[in-house]
């Protein structure tokens, strides 16, 4: 049977014990002793160093004795011996301690970062099941400095919030997106330099966004809409027709979700709304 964990030993010194004679066959300085050093293994990786041990072997008669069995003048000889010329343990045997802790400060880093991850966006843990954030991860990677005039909507925005921004934000580096889909109207705004402004003067970006949208008088054809302005690292202002997040810093960019629809529901709740229905 194989153990994955337990505890091995290895060869540390070999000496000679001068000065001794062998209890069993009367040899003058016949003995070796040898040195072996303990330690704790798991996976044959040496975790923890622990005791030596020594056994010594009779040349002559090859008789061999554990410490315990030791005389006295062996005792004194060996004594002699660490004293001279110590048995240390190899470096290796510790090895698995510093990898130890190498890998519990990595995990230890990993999770302060995941909690440092969900402290900043709340809803992280649904973000994998939810196919929505597809689409609007895909959306918030087609943001554009270039805005093309025949994008007549975002060109008219852009045009209307350079005009209306007049502190010190470059607005020619501010990137837009924008989509309309049946009544609703996506914008997508990225404002990298962000930090120049106060974070509670920021929701104030928002105000100029929709007072333009008002200016463009579109009422006819938008019932809804869904705003975000992102800095240079996450989503800092998010305002829909059902919720806003507007505190400046880290807004929460699923809200803007609804925007492609209803989220698709599982199982349960739809043989529910199914079997109603045939009712
Ligand atoms: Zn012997």
């Amino acid at each position: 049977m194989i153990f994955f964990f337990g505890i091995r030993a290895t060869k540390v010194k070999e000496r000679k014990l001068k000065r001794t004679a062998c209890p069993n066959c009367q040899t003058q300085d016949s003995f070796t002793v040898s040195t072996f050093s303990k330690y704790f293994h798991f996976f044959w990786i040496p975790i923890i160093p622990l005791f030596k041990t020594h056994v010594a072997e009779c040349s002559n008669c090859k008789k061999t004795y554990s410490k315990a069995q030791f005389t006295p003048k062996m005792l004194k000889s060996l004594e002699n011996e660490n004293r001279i010329d110590p048995a240390k343990r190899p470096l290796w045997q510790g090895c698995g301690c510093i990898l130890l802790v190498v890998v519990f400060a990595v995990l230890f880093g990993l999770s302060m970062y995941g909690v440092y991850m969900r402290a900043n966006n709340p809803q992280a843990g649904i973000e994998e099941v939810d196919d929505r954030r597809q689409f609007l991860d895909a959306d918030m990677g087609k943001m554009t400095k270039a805005v093309q005039q025949k994008d007549t909507l975002t060109f008219a925005l852009k045009s209307c919030v350079d005009y209306d921004i007049v502190d010190g934000l470059d607005t020619e580096n501010f990137e837009y997106f924008t989509q309309l889909k049946e009544d609703k109207l996506l914008i997508l705004m990225k404002v990298s330099d962000i930090k120049k402004i106060e974070t509670k003067y920021r929701k104030e970006l928002i105000d100029v966004i929709e007072d333009c949208l008002y200016a463009m008088d579109r009422d006819d054809l938008i019932k809804e809409t869904y705003i975000a302005v992102e800095g240079k690292w996450n989503t800092i202002l998010v305002k829909t027709p059902f919720n806003e997040d507007l505190g400046g810093r880290f807004a929460n960019k699923n809200l803007l979700l609804p925007f492609y629809g209803t989220r698709d529901t599982t199982s349960t709740t739809t043989n529910v709304k199914d079997s109603l229905m045939v009712e």
